[in-house]
């Protein structure tokens, strides 16, 4: 599964009204719930207007400067750019100057968090903010609740936050070596490829070697 940011734009936010600075790294990730109800896997155009609600329900009755949160992750594994890395986050009380907040869409005390949900949370924390330099490498991930008299992020959520401390295993990589010549890293499948390739004209006494490397 390739993750990927789905930014303000695409998911059509309205302007924010007022923001504040972060400084980086943050050392400190908050897992919230929606908790609007449940919500399981829907198309794009679905997560987009649950994302424009959450953020009209911030700015309209709560009138905040925003959504919340800095990031929204739907059951798909969809993760959209609410106030993002930059600005300071508006949902866990106290914390928020030194924090970035996910939002995971659905309500965790009546369903599970899904796979592609959890993993494209393990990728925006360990992939995205630390290789960007936005979150510390030792940063803790805590939900609402270690923080705050909520219920926030829900009980199955605040379950998974074990597994949201573990960086997303990397893909195994390989080279393919044929006597003097050798392949960069590619993924088992291009690997095995290549030794079907190289396999057609192999010669006599030679040999092809698929090497797993680090
Ligand atoms: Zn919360």
């Amino acid at each position: 599964m390739a993750y990927s940011l789905i930014s303000r734009k695409e998911w059509g936010a309205r302007d924010y009204r007022c923001a504040t600075l972060l400084s980086h790294p943050v050392p400190n990730v908050f897992i919230h719930h929606a908790a609007s109800g449940v919500y399981g896997v829907h198309p794009f155009e679905d997560d987009a207007a649950q994302v424009r609600a959450i953020q009209n329900y911030h700015m309209g009755s709560r009138g905040w400067c925003d959504a919340a949160y800095s990031f929204a992750i739907a059951p798909s594994g969809r993760v959209f750019v609410l106030r993002g890395w930059d600005r300071q986050p508006g949902a866990t009380r106290g914390w928020n100057h030194k924090s970035v907040a996910v939002c995971f869409l659905g309500d965790y005390n009546q369903q599970s968090p899904t796979t592609a949900a959890l993993n494209a949370c393990r990728w925006l924390i360990h992939d995205k903010g630390k290789g960007l330099g936005k979150v510390a490498n030792d940063a803790k991930v805590l939900g609402h609740r270690d923080v705050g008299s909520t219920a926030c992020p829900g009980n199955n959520l605040y379950d998974a936050l074990p597994l949201l401390r573990k960086p997303l295993a990397k893909p195994k990589q390989f080279v393919v070596v044929k006597g003097e010549r050798k392949t960069k890293r590619l993924s088992l499948k291009k690997a095995l490829a290549k030794v079907r390739e190289w396999a057609k004209k192999l010669r006599k006494g030679k040999v092809i070697r698929l090497r797993r490397v680090r």
